[in-house]
């Protein structure tokens, strides 16, 4: 039993549509899949169409932008009640977040020499409801300004480079809180990848797991095998599910392939029950 809890689609970053990503997971043998777009959950309904006749299990999921002790955090939720209103508005906050600062990140390039317009990086947007980074990265592939999305993140959009611009974020203990209102649960996207490592100490989830985090997702890419041994004794420590997923974009992200990592059967069923408790 193959099971990946962290993907995305064209609803937001990643290049296969929803029924496109349902066929590669089909394809790549697994039997359950979360999509967990950035910020949006516009992408669900197509892609259960498509789970249900590739005979997949779909888990409807999200990963919020937010922020924690100043830094960037990202939280996976699963199966929230799409029809929850706060829940709904703290996310049409962090997308209006998004749309905000594409103009402030095109006239910063502008300044070094890249010249795109607001329509260029629409149109390499597409339908996706959160537009990001790695779309004004497309419309510089367009123009000939950057090979990859790699090389656009390391020569202008990661932090320190000059088109970098911040942007709205949720703060992290409200979120958890938001998605358990929901009917969700909670798990910490690859909680020591770059930007979040520093403040998210073994005390920093206890807390979280106080307000309502229901795991973490150790086996990613992201997470050398010292990091991940490490993060499962935190997780032992404090009952926090262990979760492993791909992380998977698409042609947009090199090496985060379909079910590359993978959640045990029996995390995955912890994690059932923690949103029915
Ligand atoms: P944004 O959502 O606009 O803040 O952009 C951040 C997103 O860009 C991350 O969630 C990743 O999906 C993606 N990303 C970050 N670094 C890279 C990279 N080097 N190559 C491709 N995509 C990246
Ligand atoms: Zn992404
Ligand atoms: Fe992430
Ligand atoms: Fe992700």
């Amino acid at each position: 039993m193959l099971i990946d809890l962290h993907t995305h689609s064209s609803a937001s970053d990643g290049t296969d549509s929803p029924s496109e990503l349902m066929a590669n997971a089909a394809l790549a043998g697994l039997d359950v899949i979360a999509l967990s777009d950035h910020d949006s959950m516009s992408g669900w309904d197509e892609a259960q169409t498509a789970a249900q006749r590739h005979g997949l299990t779909l888990v409807r999921g999200l990963e919020v932008s937010c922020t924690y002790r100043g830094a960037s955090v990202h939280l996976l939720g699963y199966e929230p009640d799409p029809g929850h209103e706060a829940m709904r508005a703290e996310l049409r906050r962090v997308l209006h977040g998004r749309v905000e600062r594409l103009p402030r990140i095109l006239r910063k390039l502008a300044n070094v020499g890249v010249h795109l317009t607001e329509d260029e990086v629409a149109d390499a947007a597409g339908r996706a409801a959160a537009s990001g980074r790695p779309h004004v990265a497309d419309a510089m592939i367009r123009r000939g300004y950057v090979a990859d999305r790699d090389e656009a993140f390391e020569r202008y959009l990661k932090p320190g480079r000059p088109g970098y611009v911040d942007r709205y974020a949720a703060d992290l203990p409200t979120m958890i809180e938001l998605i358990n209102d929901a009917g969700g649960v909670a798990v910490l996207a690859h909680p020591w990848s770059r930007g979040s490592w520093r403040v998210l100490d073994a005390k920093a989830f206890a807390e979280l797991r106080q307000v309502g985090l229901a795991g973490i997702e150790v086996d990613h890419v992201d997470h050398e095998e010292t990091k991940r041994r490490r993060l499962r004794g935190i997780a032992a420590d404090l009952d926090l599910v262990v979760t492993g997923s791909s992380d998977y974009h698409g042609d947009g992200k090199t090496g985060y392939y379909l079910g590359c990592n993978t959640t045990r059967p029996g995390e995955y069923e912890r994690l059932l029950r923690r949103r029915r408790e």
